[in-house]
């Protein structure tokens, strides 16, 4: 991680665990459901201190599914505190997760040192807004919706790509 010079000592990186959450929670469910139960773990998270501290384990913990008393230095400025993740995510979720940090600290020395902290509960934007060629969002004679929230783009590349599209097709 780096704000400038990438001479910073941390990483900040993500594990993705995907999850199909009719099979999960054994159910059909509708998209609205499915928001609502990221936005109830989102919650939960938040609602174990009711601020910005986030629950963290050490990777190596997380693994052997013990608690850590001990944190190295982080980037995370609200701090952080020992918490027992399998309290907060679904069996299959900790083990999926389990297994990649595992093959994580296998493949880079030294990755089980980290810290796991807190839950970012969704990778891109939801929803998708239906638009035409020209980037006109559907029903509007001037909205413009571009990038991550327009969900044709999933990161920072391709949402500044989609946004330069939009912003010469416009031009033109
Ligand atoms: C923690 C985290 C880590 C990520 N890591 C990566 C990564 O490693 N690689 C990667 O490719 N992508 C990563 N992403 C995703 C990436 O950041 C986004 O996909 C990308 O920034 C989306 O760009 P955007 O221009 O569509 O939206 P944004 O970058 O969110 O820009 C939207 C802008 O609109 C402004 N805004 C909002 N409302 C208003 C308003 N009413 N009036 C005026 N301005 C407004 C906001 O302040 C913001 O500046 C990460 C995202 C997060 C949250």
């Amino acid at each position: 991680m780096s704000y400038y010079s990438r001479s910073s000592p941390f990483a900040n990186s993500a594990i993705v665990a995907g999850i199909y959450l009719p099979e999960l929670l054994n159910k059909e469910i509708t998209p609205g459901e499915a928001l609502d139960w990221l936005e109830q773990k989102e919650q939960t998270f938040f609602e174990i201190r009711n601020n910005f501290e986030l629950p963290a384990n050490v990777i190596q913990n997380f693994i052997e599914g013990k608690g850590s008393n001990k944190f190295p230095e982080t980037s995370y400025s609200f701090g952080v505190f020992d918490y027992d993740f399998r309290e907060l995510f679904p069996e299959a979720i900790y083990q999926s997760m389990r297994k990649s940090l595992i093959e994580f600290s296998r493949k880079i020395k030294g990755f089980e040192e980290g810290i796991i902290m807190g839950f970012e509960s969704k990778t891109s934007s939801p929803i998708q807004v239906i638009r035409d060629d020209k980037y006109l969002a559907a029903g509007f004679e001037n909205l413009y919706v571009i990038g991550e929230g327009s969900r044709r783009a999933g990161g920072i590349i391709s949402s500044a790509v989609d946004g330069i599209k939009a912003a010469t097709t416009l031009i033109e």
